[in-house]
């Protein structure tokens, strides 16, 4: 039990890295990993991860009552899962994606 709560960080963090990635290659044809407006919004959610008042005994971020996120921020987050959303069932069917998905439902 102690296991699953503590390793809810990490899934979702490499599930945001590999989504951002796959939309940032797609519509920005970054020279590295990512261009620069997509590594300040991966920076951004990996730091709202990190300081999420709940740390590692948060619920999850459904029934969480801080929205962390800022409008602007959660936005380009969604255009990203709109995007990488449908491509991460096929190639990463498990990975903390459910969780993020029910975050940035409104
Ligand atoms: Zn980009």
């Amino acid at each position: 039990m102690k296991n699953t709560i503590k390793s809810r960080i990490d899934p979702e963090k490499k599930t945001i890295e590999i989504m951002i990635q796959m939309y940032c290659k797609n519509f920005h044809n970054p020279e590295n990993r990512f261009c620069l407006s997509c590594l300040d919004l991966f920076k951004y959610a990996e730091k709202r991860l990190k300081y999420c008042q709940f740390g590692e005994n948060k619920p999850t971020c459904k029934k969480c009552p801080i929205h962390c996120y800022k409008p602007d921020m959660r936005e380009e987050v969604r255009k990203v899962m709109r995007y990488a959303g449908p491509r991460m069932l096929y190639s990463h069917p498990i990975m903390g994606f459910r969780h993020l998905l029910n975050k940035f439902k409104k």
